[in-house]
């Protein structure tokens, strides 16, 4: 990167509000999110298992599957977990400009609002991926951009695999984590349930992230703005 590129992207970063880019939490909470769903199968065994495991969580959906089975979207919010928005479509950040996002982020966030009616402004960029034209007009959208600290790497593991498994036994959670996992695969399901039977002190630590971001439980104050610009959907 050029030094005028670095340049422009530290005043950038110091110009933007607190929290407009968020991939980990202040309080003691984790985040357990979810993305490029709803699935007809998957999603409906993982609302299921939160709710066995009394966990509410953060659904990052893609429009077009959520226009599929707005009945899975309905059930997300009247159970509690923040949905947020995946573009419409999941295109390639590579071979989409920032006009054509803006129109994915607004094209889903209206599904989304239209079926819960509530207001959404946590957006994840497919891949994380985001170039400071695309920040700049999400920040203009008013978005809070939701990345994460743990990469599960679900979307790898073989079907049938005990790998998901291994994975929730190595993880040692810290204060703040945002874990990534996908409801388009299985393994969601299986982290879920090994949490609720193995791990019922991490099911007691789960937030959704805007009550992770928002959380004043460490004691650390979160400026009103803040509150103001996130999604209301829990
Ligand atoms: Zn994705």
């Amino acid at each position: 990167m050029s030094f005028f590129r670095q340049l422009a992207k530290r005043t950038l970063t110091a110009l933007l509000p607190r929290h407009a880019i968020v991939s980990r939490g202040a309080g003691p909470g984790i985040a357990l999110t979810f993305d490029d769903g709803p699935h007809p199968d998957h999603t409906p065994r993982l609302l299921d298992a939160l709710a066995d495991a009394g966990i509410t969580a953060t659904f990052f959906i893609v429009g077009e599957r959520g226009s599929e089975h707005r009945s899975l979207l309905q059930r997300i919010a009247y159970d509690g977990h923040n949905i947020g928005n995946h573009t419409w479509s999941h295109s390639e950040p590579r071979e989409t400009s920032a006009r054509q996002l803006i129109d994915e982020v607004r094209r889903t966030r209206d599904l989304i609002e239209d079926i819960t009616g509530r207001e959404c402004r946590l957006f994840r960029p497919p891949k994380g991926e985001l170039t400071l034209r695309k920040l700049l007009a999400l920040r203009q959208e008013r978005q809070t951009i939701v990345l994460w600290n743990h990469d599960t790497k679900d979307y790898r593991m073989p079907v049938g695999s005990d790998a998901i498994i291994d994975w929730c036994r190595d993880y040692r959670p810290w204060s703040g984590d945002i874990v990534l996992f996908h409801d388009n695969h299985p393994h969601a399901v299986s982290a879920v349930e090994y949490f609720a039977t193995q791990r019922p002190d991490l099911c007691e630590r789960c937030l959704t992230v805007s009550e992770l971001v928002n959380s004043s439980r460490s004691g650390r104050s979160v400026p009103q703005s803040v509150r103001g610009t996130l999604c209301t959907g829990s």
